[in-house]
């Protein structure tokens, strides 16, 4: 696929600003902005839906925040980083001393340079999220301080994105990202951007096979909200896959999905093997991303991730030095062309199943055996047209795909075909 470096760090720039959460404008005008890339529709959620065993959350709106000292002067100022505020932060207008202020003030144990992000969203509160110089600095204030929080928590809605791409056959795969994040660039914003291009890039390849429908939701309430929304359709997926933290300088990784066979776990591990890539491999927990709504009981979605830098694992997960120093558009593009690779693996799978599991076919029967018998000097290898025939009536087992086989074989998979098409149309084999 093309190199889509540019266009990444243009939309990087504009985006990375937006101080986005469970809700509020900033994250329909992300899902606005992310239209400029491929149509998806924009979709309102009314706060106070039920849904499972959730509530849809009321809608958020920051105008301002800060703390002012004694001497006018704003120490914490939301409008300078917005990872200052505490995600779903109340209103507060009030002065009050250090010791009364202390407890809503959140810094970094390791990192003194940065500004934790820290949220409060099910649990009514207001908080700062500070460095550590700026902590020593309000620490050492003998005057009150003046905390103000000019936020709105009220009824609206909460908003997401979906695109719904056809192919030939109505099975879908999923590709979901998060929108929830506020100014960080590795953790949400790399995966939103990446699922766009890899969403555009689908757009224009002709005879999909499979359907695809891209969903871009805040995080957790987003995505179950999606699945009630969608229960019936999301049923019926077998594979998914979650985009985020690709554009870090770190490890390339991949999280699998919660049945360790499955084949999306294998085509992944390919990818990254026929690119000479090293990459750590993530055994499925219930912990990570909205794979644990996707894999729930009621769904059980096979998802799995690519990343580079995964969350959790990287110093500056979290935190403001996520930014636009940390990931690079060009580490982006270069994890796009993975999950790109992987869609194809995906878009030429095909799998056959031998329709007589039982014993050998009786391959005279069917013009596929030599007319005189007892000449045969078999050898391991797939010499000939009847070696072909006797492997792939032994592999094709429904579930193993043709390209998979054909590495197993040693042999091109161009040269099965003919083999193949001649065994599905004596009907021994069919394709499912
Ligand atoms: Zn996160």
């Amino acid at each position: 696929m093309i190199d889509v470096t540019a266009e990444i760090d243009d939309y990087l720039h504009r985006l990375f600003p937006l101080c986005r959460s469970l809700t509020g404008e900033p994250n329909r005008k992300t899902l606005r902005i992310i239209q400029e890339i491929v149509p998806l529709s924009i979709h309102e959620v009314s706060s106070g839906t039920e849904i499972y065993d959730w509530v849809v959350p009321d809608e958020w709106t920051v105008r301002d925040a800060c703390i002012v000292n004694s001497r006018g002067i704003r120490v914490v100022d939301f409008k300078n980083n917005n990872l200052h505020l505490m995600s779903y932060s109340v209103p507060i207008h009030s002065t009050m001393c250090w010791d009364e202020l202390r407890s809503h003030i959140h810094k970094h144990d390791q990192l003194p340079d940065a500004i934790p992000y820290r949220t409060s969203y099910y649990q009514r509160d207001w908080g700062f999220c500070v460095t550590g110089a700026q902590y020593e600095e309000l620490a050492n204030e003998t005057e009150p301080l003046t905390v103000r929080i000019d936020t709105d928590l009220k009824k609206g809605s909460l908003s997401y994105g979906e695109y719904l791409l056809p192919g030939v056959s109505n099975q879908e795969i999923l590709i979901s990202c998060y929108i929830c994040h506020p100014s960080m660039a590795n953790d949400s914003l790399s995966g939103v951007l990446l699922t766009a291009f890899l969403a555009r890039e689908l757009t224009k390849s002709k005879n999909r096979k499979w359907s695809y429908r891209f969903i871009f939701v805040p995080e957790t309430i987003g995505a179950i909200t999606y699945c009630a929304m969608n229960e019936a359709a999301m049923k019926k997926i077998d594979v998914g896959l979650v985009v985020t933290t690709v554009g870090g300088p770190g490890a390339y990784g991949y999280k699998q999905s919660f049945e360790k066979m499955h084949p999306i776990n294998k085509l992944i591990e390919e990818v990254f093997n026929e690119s000479k890539l090293t990459f750590v491999t993530y055994p499925f927990d219930i912990h990570g991303s909205d794979e644990r709504q996707y894999s729930s009981q009621g769904f059980r979605i096979n998802t799995a991730t690519i990343s580079r830098d995964r969350y959790y694992e990287y110093s500056f997960y979290h935190t403001s030095l996520d930014n636009l120093l940390f990931v690079s558009a060009s580490r982006i593009n270069s994890t796009l062309s993975l999950y790109w690779q992987l869609v194809r693996k995906l878009e030429s799978r095909c799998i056959y199943r031998n329709r007589v599991p039982f014993c050998e076919v009786m391959l005279s029967r069917h013009d596929l055996y030599p007319a005189t018998g007892g000449a045969q000097r078999p050898n391991n290898k797939c010499e000939s047209d009847l070696d072909l025939v006797l492997w792939l009536l032994h592999y094709c087992d429904g579930k193993e795909d043709i390209a998979t086989i054909a590495r197993r074989l040693e042999t091109p998979l161009k040269s099965l075909e003919p083999t193949l098409e001649l065994l599905v149309a004596k009907n021994i084999l069919e394709q499912v």
